[in-house]
């Protein structure tokens, strides 16, 4: 992998932070974009835009083919069976919203149960909760081990009769684990319960094949992907998705309204209510075929290297505390260093160029497992460089002897 071109292609990665060079290690909060992507949005807008699927007029059926396209960019890149599975949404957010919604509506009564792991996303978390004040349903949680991967035989003993759901990160965005996904899904699925995978922080590290994980519903976002924010995508197999209800009313996803009775449209559209990001989807789609044409098996094994240097230097540290030790992990670091504050850590690391991530990375549950308030978090991309490495452990040196 050339890295250096592939960094030609992120203008933004030339910036000048306080005088130094930006390094950007904030990838799992958002990526940064590649010129083929801003062009085809701004190309779109300048040359073809109009609104999508009502127009008989050229433009309208030139953007509708784009965003038609789109789809089928990701049912590829995602190995859906077909494009009916492929539900456009703003985001991973609103796609679990969608799911724990319509899921919760159709199939779930007051007490049932929906699992969740204790390293989950507030994201994956909240939407279930609302479901169960509305609905009386019950949320239990996987837990972990100190090196942060699942008890799985304690996953095996939560499901009952009323298990109706399992919900889980396929990639931590704070240990970094990869969770045995597949292998989850298998359980579940001998249980006869359905699985939704959180893909955001997989999706742009690795290939991920719905088919291959059989998973039921998988979700994640454009703009971790080096895609456009405001897109994301809701994978659901076909034979779930039509036993659902709508989950916003509108225009697009409607057959026939009367007064008396509206008939919804067939899928995908019965999920897409009002007008769609189409320019967004284009950008989706062009940040897919970026990462296909370099190929997500190649980025995968460079992340890998990147983050075992890193992982290597980072512990050489005095005092350096890594949250998240599993032996199958991606490219997100966790750390606290002596007693600095991870506030401290992260401002002072700004001011000489370097972007990191501070807090609770909206996983306060897994926090109070660790039993801290937050950690520093760098997380890598498929532009980043093992001098970017050195330069934050140089930088984290240097804080080191400020305190
Ligand atoms: N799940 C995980 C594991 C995440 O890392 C994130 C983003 N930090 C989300 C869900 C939510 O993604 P978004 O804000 O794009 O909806």
């Amino acid at each position: 992998m050339d890295v250096e071109r592939i960094r030609a292609d992120f203008p933004i990665l030339c910036r000048q932070i306080y005088g130094r060079p930006l390094v950007y290690f904030d990838n799992g909060a958002t990526t940064q974009k590649p010129r083929s992507v801003v062009d085809a949005i701004v190309d779109e807008y300048y040359s073809v835009n109009a609104n999508v699927h009502r127009g008989v007029h050229f433009l309208s059926q030139q953007a509708t083919e784009l965003h038609e396209a789109s789809r089928e960019t990701v049912r590829r890149f995602i190995n859906a069976k077909s494009t009916n599975e492929i539900i456009f949404t703003r985001g991973t957010t609103e796609s679990i919203n969608l799911l724990a919604f319509s899921f919760g509506e159709a199939m779930l009564q007051s007490g049932d149960e929906v699992i969740v792991s204790v390293m989950e996303h507030h994201s994956n978390i909240v939407p279930w909760q609302l479901l169960a004040s509305r609905k009386g349903i019950k949320i239990k949680v996987i837990p972990m081990n100190d090196k942060g991967e699942l008890l799985l035989d304690q996953y095996e003993t939560l499901f009952t009769e009323k298990t109706k759901m399992v919900s889980v990160a396929h990639v931590s965005n704070v240990l970094g684990t990869i969770n045995p996904i597949k292998e989850m899904i298998d359980v579940a699925h001998a249980h006869g319960v359905p699985f939704l995978v959180d893909a955001a922080q997989s999706i742009p590290h690795m290939a991920v094949d719905v088919q291959n994980l059989d998973a039921d519903f998988l979700v994640f976002s454009a703009h971790k992907i080096y895609g456009p924010t405001g897109v994301g995508v809701l994978y659901g197999k076909e034979n779930w998705l039509e036993k659902l209800p709508p989950y916003q009313g509108g225009g697009e996803m409607i057959q026939h309204v009367s007064f008396e009775k509206t008939i919804f449209n067939e899928l995908p559209f019965k999920f897409e209510a009002g007008t769609p990001d189409y320019i967004g989807t284009t950008g989706l789609a062009k940040a897919l075929d970026y990462v296909s044409l370099i190929g997500m098996e190649v980025i995968s094994a460079y992340e890998d290297k990147l983050t075992k240097y890193a992982l290597e230097r980072l512990r050489s540290i005095p005092g350096m505390q890594i949250f998240g030790e599993s032996e199958n992990r991606g490219s997100v670091i966790s750390f606290l260093v002596g007693d600095i504050h991870h506030f401290d850590m992260g401002t002072l690391l700004d001011r000489l160029g370097i972007a990191v991530r501070t807090g609770h990375h909206c996983a306060q549950p897994l926090m109070q497992r660790l039993g801290i308030e937050g950690t520093v978090r760098a997380s890598f991309g498929l532009y980043n460089t093992v001098e970017e490495i050195d330069a934050l452990v140089a930088g984290i040196n240097r804080v080191r002897l400020m305190f």
